[in-house]
């Protein structure tokens, strides 16, 4: 252990910082700068988007609930252009042309952006943020700013300033992480022909048990997600699960990136020498960062649960509504677990025209007076964050969160001061699906 103390000059002083750039904070950094906010948003990373590009996530989730677009708002306006500019097709993600699409759309509301630029630490006065503490290139730096949001994905930013949180399930286990990957060559035809796709076809299961068997994987996992169709050049896999890794230890994801990696060599292997359409396909490039589903949940004042998914439950101070299934993916490989998981999961689905209310206070962190959260840390027990931690569920509170903020700085108020009221005719001006707010 040493000591170490230094001066270190404020770098940015600013209205609103945005920790992390991934879905959520790119919503809530548009958001708040368009509600005429200073904003800053950082990411430890050199590209917006987070999961939904850095780590090469293959589709989004629902957006609307078969009648209402549920992710309303900059959600729908973000939908809608990656329509247009091919950084979606359907929901299929271009992850190359979504991060244009995110750069294009924060650059026009005036947002300014700090990448390679990683939170380390807070300076506190009292329960408010005083600075964030940066590191980049240049060195050591602070940032000001009047209300912080910490769209990190793992509430560091929270973590750090003093909320309290919760990790996994009652004994830790997280959900598996995953490296996506990238391929070409595939034939779809053939592909589509060898009705061998995911963890729900018969093929695919027994595909993966023969692999497995003989060796040409190492693992015994069944919970495979499979390919989607990026463009008609390109798909996107959505599997390789690794287990016990622990998203807040560095050596941990590095163990986890490490056997993603060999794991994909097999499946590489598995997919020329059993799936149609594969025989010339090759693996052109995983994700940058390990897929993490599952790491801090930040405690606020409330917590939304299963129990409010199952009563698709309805709040005075609902910034939202959603609707995507309860999907915890298991924390062991094995078909066990996937025949469990698959049964909860299509057990839990809602129907048409059903979603749940998002209460602005699972974005309100306890202990903290200048601080909001977005995105998959949000205040949630574990079965609730496996519905709204998806791209969707991202925008939704990510939209919600930078408002608020930009309402907290103009009327120099805590965020959990704010009239809810103000904030919902804001949301619901701008856009967001609020079927219960009477203007
Ligand atoms: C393998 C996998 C598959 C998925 N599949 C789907 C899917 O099919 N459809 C779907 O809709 N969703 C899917 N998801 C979920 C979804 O992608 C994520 O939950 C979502 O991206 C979370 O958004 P976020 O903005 O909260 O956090 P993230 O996307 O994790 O972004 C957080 C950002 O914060 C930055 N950051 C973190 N810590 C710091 C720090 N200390 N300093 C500076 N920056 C920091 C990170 O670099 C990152 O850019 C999947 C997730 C995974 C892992």
């Amino acid at each position: 252990m040493i000591n170490y103390t230094r001066q270190i000059a404020v770098k940015h002083n600013v209205d609103i910082c945005v920790v992390g750039c991934g879905p959520a904070g790119f919503a809530a950094a548009v958001s708040a700068a368009r509600n005429g906010a200073s904003v800053l948003v950082i990411d430890a990373l050199s590209m917006p988007g987070g999961m939904s590009t850095a780590a090469l996530v293959p589709v989004l989730m629902p957006v609307s609930d078969g009648i209402n677009f549920l992710a309303g708002g900059i959600g729908h306006e973000t939908y809608l252009r990656a329509q247009e500019s091919g950084a979606m097709r359907g929901g299929a993600i271009h992850a190359e042309k979504l991060k244009y699409l995110y750069e294009d759309m924060m650059a026009e509301a005036g947002i300014a952006i700090s990448y390679n630029t990683t939170l380390m630490d807070v300076d506190l006065d009292g329960q408010g943020i005083n600075a964030a503490i940066c590191h980049a290139k240049s060195g050591l730096f602070a940032i000001q700013a009047k209300i912080f949001i910490d769209c990190s994905g793992d509430g560091d930013l929270a973590a750090l300033a003093g909320a309290p949180f919760e990790v996994g399930d009652d004994n830790g286990n997280t959900m598996p992480a995953t490296l996506c990957s990238l391929w070409a060559g595939v034939d779809w035809n053939q592909y589509r022909e060898g009705k061998a796709f995911s963890h729900n076809d018969d093929n695919m299961l027994a595909i993966l048990k023969q692999a497995y068997e003989q060796g040409v994987i190492s693992m015994d996992d069944y919970h495979h997600t499979g390919m989607t169709r990026t463009n008609d050049q390109l798909v996107t896999g959505n599997f390789s699960h690794v287990f016990g890794i622990n998203p807040l230890d560095e050596l941990s994801v590095t163990k986890g990136l490490i056997d993603n990696r060999k794991l994909l060599r097999e499946y590489e292997t598995m997919y020329r020498q059993f799936i149609r359409g594969f025989q010339s396909a090759s693996l052109a490039t995983s994700g940058s960062i390990l897929g993490i589903r599952e790491s801090r949940r930040i405690i606020a004042e409330y917590v939304l649960s299963a129990q409010d998914y199952d009563n698709r439950a309805t709040f005075e101070d609902e910034i939202g509504r959603y609707n995507f299934s309860i999907d915890v993916h298991p924390s062991t490989p094995g078909r066990q677990a996937l025949e469990e998981h698959k049964k909860h999961f299509r057990g839990k689905a809602y129907g048409k025209g059903e979603s749940y209310g998002i209460p602005y206070r699972i974005l309100c962190p306890k202990n903290t007076d200048n601080l909001l959260v977005a995105g998959r840390c949000v205040s949630t027990d574990r079965n609730m964050m496996a519905s709204l931690r998806v791209i969707p569920g991202c925008w939704i509170t990510g939209m919600a969160a930078g408002t608020a903020a930009a309402i907290s700085v103009k009327n120099k108020q805590k965020p959990n001061q704010i009239d809810v009221k103000a904030l919902q005719k804001n949301l619901h001006a701008n856009g967001a699906f609020l079927p219960n707010f009477k203007p």
